[in-house]
């Protein structure tokens, strides 16, 4: 009810504002009612405070903390492609992932935007009916915006270029921003796989790495979002590479133009839109291992939201999916991507082995494939446990020196 005071508040003085900003008069008056204006359009919506608090109302028993989770594109719009494998489908597999884990935590209360069978129904119907609305929040907010751009009280900031969304794939988001603010969701987690621009589409690109986006620091929602986005990027940083594409590298990325993540301040609770990383990379190729990969990436954010609430964050036993694990076969160079080799990248990861020294996450991913760098890691580990000859492969003294430390029970 507060924010549609402030809404029809803010409305009724940008009908003024426009009235006095077209006078050219610069009145000491008129410029104090516009920096008015303006810091109530830009308010702060969510902070970490604010989160703070409805947790620990939520631990109270009292009200749930909202978490929207929307798995990145649809059956209409499929996102970007690789090989046959779309972008819409692995985003739902970690939506659906992440959504087990949250759920099962009595402080939230979590809804997917949508599942295998379409859109949530409320989603659904609110798209289908409220047209009309979206359309005018959309404009009265892109007024607004523009508006203050040209008072000089926002500065408009590109930063990465994107693709421009299609009319249809930005109603449904502009929609779904209207729909998270209405029904008071304080998380949104929007899911993506990146690619970009390039002339062969069959080979992999050069790129990788994951990347979190938020909103721009002048829009309403920009502090909630950015400490939910520093404690993910931790969780994911410490198993994946962050994206080396260049204006992308910086890990946690500010937008203004990301529809999904509140541009042209839509969007109140904290928004983050995720990049796992780029469609072609080979954990997330390798049908064999793919499923394993993406249930990490999707307990890494868990784990990351986790901390930022919870000052005593929960011991989990292992702080990836891929452990603990039982190596039962002997792990050669240059054999097919499998499972034993991911979870033993996870497990020299932990043990500070992986990438090896001189070498990034980038450079030596966990990919499931045994190359020159997990060659390296493991004459390492054979080295710090006394393990002789360091032979750089995974044979019985190796194996059950990591069935010992990381091995399933
Ligand atoms: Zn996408």
């Amino acid at each position: 009810m507060r924010k549609i005071l402030l809404a029809a508040i803010c409305i009724g003085v940008f009908a003024l504002a426009v009235n006095f900003a077209s006078r050219s008069d610069y009145s000491e008056f008129s410029l104090r009612f516009r920096d008015f204006v303006a810091s109530l359009f830009f308010i702060d919506s969510t902070t970490k405070e604010t989160l703070k608090s409805a947790y620990e109302k939520a631990d109270k028993g009292e009200e749930k903390l909202s978490i929207l989770i929307v798995p990145g594109h649809d059956s209409v719009q499929s996102g970007t492609e690789f090989r046959g494998m779309k972008e819409a489908s692995i985003t739902l597999d970690l939506g659906e992932e992440l959504y087990r884990l949250l759920a099962a935590d009595a402080h939230f209360d979590v809804r997917l935007s949508r599942t295998r069978t379409g859109y949530d129904p409320s989603i659904a119907e609110f798209l289908r009916e409220k047209k009309t609305e979206i359309d005018e929040f959309v404009k009265i907010q892109k007024a607004l915006m523009s508006r203050y751009v040209a008072l000089g009280k926002i500065e408009s900031r590109i930063l990465v270029e994107h693709n421009k969304a299609p009319v249809d794939t930005a109603y449904k988001l502009y929609g779904i921003n209207k729909w998270a603010n209405e029904n008071g969701a304080d998380i949104i987690l929007h899911i993506h796989f990146n690619d970009y621009p390039r002339s062969m589409r069959s080979a992999s690109g050069i790129y990788s790495g994951f990347s979190v986006y938020i909103p721009e620091s002048q829009y309403s929602n920009a502090k909630g979002s950015r400490v939910i986005a520093e404690a993910v990027y931790k969780r994911l940083a410490r198993f994946y590479p962050s994206s080396n594409l260049p204006k992308e590298d910086a890990g946690i990325v500010e937008d203004q133009e990301l529809i999904a993540i509140g541009s042209n301040n839509t969007v109140d609770g904290a928004a983050l839109l995720i990049e796992y990383g780029y469609i072609y990379e080979p954990h997330l190729q390798n049908i064999v291992i793919r499923q394993k990969a993406i249930s990490d990436l999707a307990f890494q954010t868990y784990l990351g939201i986790m901390d930022f609430f919870e000052s005593d964050p929960k011991k989990e036993s292992y702080e990836t999916r891929l452990l603990p694990y039982k190596w039962q076969e002997d792990i050669f160079r240059a054999s097919a991507a499998k499972k034993d080799t991911l979870s033993l990248q996870a497990a020299l990861i932990i043990e500070g082995l992986y990438p090896p020294a001189g070498s990034s996450l980038n450079e030596c991913p966990m990919s499931g494939n045994f190359g020159a760098c997990t060659e390296k890691a493991v004459k390492a580990f054979q080295g710090k446990y006394g393990i002789l000859p360091q032979t750089g492969y995974a044979g019985e003294k190796t194996r059950a020196k990591l069935n010992e430390l990381y091995g399933a029970k």
